[in-house]
């Protein structure tokens, strides 16, 4: 894959489920890749770095940087789907949210045949703590509904990432809608450090985006109930530096 050809394209991916930042480098993760030892850029020795750069200037990566799995990793990959597929698995529960996997897939455009197994069991005891903690009701909107006397949809949502050493502990967890479980983990929605919802200036759109957004910015959260404890400041601090997109609604 020539860098000019996936920059735009990972720029995006970066911008869309990496870390917020101000401006993202495509760059950096094409060319340290390499580092695993999996992934080469023939003839990278050859690029320019510039004066004393340890990495070839980025107009110089557009010009020639051509990068690509070894080609014996390439063969065990068009080998054996399955080991895709098991791959694709581990990294996207290393490092994503399960909200964020679906999305995730479809758009790097991955075809793994069949749907993913879903790990939302992993702990349930922390679900059924978070969601009786917060009386079955959305921290953020207040939806509670009951079905025939079934309380349903809402779900245990992690601050501070599972997959990023996130406790499943009360401290950590908020009752959520799965829109608003979405939102938090898109980081549209933020906690601010006296517990209210924060909406991000950079969610855009149309009058529904106000009502099951915008209107709730800057309200305190709902619940816990008396006698269990909030989100610790710890876990918002974390959401807020690595999930949160920044700035909060004026
Ligand atoms: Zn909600």
């Amino acid at each position: 894959m020539p860098f000019s050809q996936v920059k735009q394209k990972l720029g995006e991916l970066l911008n869309a489920y990496g870390t917020p930042r101000s401006r993202q480098q495509p760059e950096l993760p094409f060319w340290h890749l390499r580092s695993d030892g999996l992934w080469e850029i023939p003839g990278a020795e050859e690029l320019d770095k510039g004066k004393g750069g340890r990495r070839p200037l980025v107009t110089e990566m557009e010009r020639a940087a051509t990068g690509g799995f070894r080609a014996d990793i390439d063969a065990l990959l068009r080998a054996d789907p399955q080991l895709l597929r098991r791959i694709a698995r581990m990294l996207l529960d290393e490092h994503f949210p399960t909200s964020y996997h679906e999305d995730l897939i479809t758009a790097v455009g991955l075809d793994l045949d069949e749907p993913l197994p879903k790990h939302t069991a992993r702990d349930p005891a922390f679900r059924q703590q978070v969601l009786n903690a917060y009386g079955y009701r959305c921290a953020v909107c207040g939806l509670d509904p009951l079905i025939d006397g079934m309380r349903a949809v809402l779900e245990a949502s992690h601050l501070q990432w599972h997959s990023h050493g996130g406790p499943s502990t009360i401290e950590n967890g908020i009752c959520l809608c799965p829109l608003h479980h979405k939102g938090l983990d898109l980081g549209v929605i933020g906690i601010s450090d006296d517990r209210r919802v924060l909406v991000s200036s950079r969610l855009h759109g149309g009058e529904a985006i106000e009502a099951s957004f915008g209107r709730y910015h800057q309200q305190s959260l709902i619940g816990p109930f008396h006698g269990y404890p909030s989100v610790h400041l710890d876990f918002v601090k974390w959401h807020t530096q690595q999930v949160f997109r920044n700035p909060p609604r004026r």
